[in-house]
């Protein structure tokens, strides 16, 4: 038996004819850099999430960065991070000689434990960075009121929840990335909108940002040979962005698919007392980029063995926290309590999740789980 964490392969199957012709389009018009495909897709990705601009870049560690330059963060400035996260977060915070403040997430949502962000907040903190993580939105409304009221950015980390909308206290609905000064994404193969090599975007409604934004992607000019700011050199290639018009087609669709998955395993896995299933927020919709469970009797990595001589696959996202990383450790500043994230890198386990699983599939592992508690 061989069940892997994704299914790629399942996915393009379906999609094959319409992909490939995009492709060799492209190829035939050889507009490889900058090609109307890329153009349609940050109009057709702005017009699904309801946002005044996006810019596409190369990748989504970039779109942070990128955020974090066209803000005019400078060396010194204070960025709010989570410390339950992947690491490029906080990685870019680093890279420009900014300094990551880390807070805990909550126990049960993964996300920033918003009632830790004012007491981490000093003279020269600038930016908060809520991610959504594994599908799942942070309490944006809270974050939002008191970066307000603290004169702070906000920006969104959104490479895992693409399609996740938050309900407003109103009871207004937005997509996440669109709610933040700015937001971020990634089209890492493996994420919910995924291309077929590496891609990133950003979101803004602020249309002063898109433009300083889209000259930073571009080497700092907005007029070809006069460089106003110092950029880099970010881009999404026009073959990706022709795949991304067509799984964008398919997003809700895709979200739908995970959704009914989470669905499928929590009723497979209902009753087990060992588990904690994952928790589904009121003001966000979860998309589940993954299924996440905790095992708190910390047997966890006996699991994930268990599974494995099965032909099982299961993945830790993350074993570590941030502020036991070594890259971060000198960098970071750790003041509040971290120990829900410290807790859950112990105790999180993430069950095979994409859009292509069938309840037949869900029914062995889950079964498998059942076997290893003696349920
Ligand atoms: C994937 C990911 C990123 C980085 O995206 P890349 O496209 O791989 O650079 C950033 N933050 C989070 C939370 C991610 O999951």
């Amino acid at each position: 038996m061989n069940i892997p964490m994704l299914d790629l392969k399942g996915q393009y199957k379906k999609i094959k004819e319409e992909v490939d012709s995009s492709i060799h389009k492209v190829i035939d018009s050889a507009a490889f850099i900058n090609g109307p495909e890329v153009h349609s897709f940050e109009k057709n990705l702005a017009d699904y999430l309801g946002a005044k601009h996006v810019i596409a870049c190369a990748n989504g560690t970039d779109a942070l960065q990128i955020a974090m330059m066209a803000l005019e963060l400078k060396p010194g400035d204070e960025v709010i991070v989570p410390s339950f996260t992947y690491a490029a977060t906080a990685e870019v915070v680093g890279l420009l000689g900014l300094v990551p403040v880390l807070i805990d997430v909550e126990p049960d949502t993964f996300n920033v434990k918003t009632s830790q962000i004012e007491a981490a907040i000093s003279s020269k903190t600038k930016a908060i960075v809520p991610v959504h993580l594994f599908g799942q939105g942070a309490d944006m409304d809270k974050v939002m009121e008191i970066a307000a009221k603290h004169n702070l950015f906000v920006i969104e980390d959104n490479a895992q929840a693409i399609g996740a909308v938050h309900t407003h206290s109103d009871g207004r609905k937005s997509h996440y990335g669109t709610i933040g000064h700015i937001g971020c994404t990634s089209f890492f193969p493996t994420k919910n909108l995924g291309c077929y090599g590496d891609g990133g975007a950003l979101i803004t409604n602020d249309s002063s940002l898109a433009e300083r934004v889209r000259m930073i992607t571009d080497h700092g000019q907005k007029v070809k040979y006069h460089h106003d700011i110092i950029g880099c050199n970010s881009r999404l290639d026009t073959i990706q962005a022709a795949i991304l018009n067509i799984k964008l087609k398919n997003l809700d669709s895709y979200s739908e698919s995970r959704y009914k998955a989470a669905q499928m395993y929590k009723e497979l896995l209902n009753g087990l007392s060992d588990v904690i299933l994952p928790a589904e927020a009121s003001y966000s919709t979860h998309v589940y980029h993954q299924f996440t469970i905790q095992l708190p009797s910390h047997n966890r990595d006996e699991l994930k063995d268990f599974l494995a001589a099965k032909g099982i696959a299961s993945m830790v996202y993350y074993p570590m926290s941030l502020n036991n990383q070594k890259a971060f450790s000198e960098i970071s500043r750790v003041e509040a309590d971290l120990t829900n994230s410290e807790l859950l890198t112990s105790r999180v386990i993430s069950l095979p999740m994409h859009t292509e699983l069938t309840p037949e599939i869900q029914r062995i592992i889950a079964q498998a789980v059942r076997e290893f508690f003696g349920k």
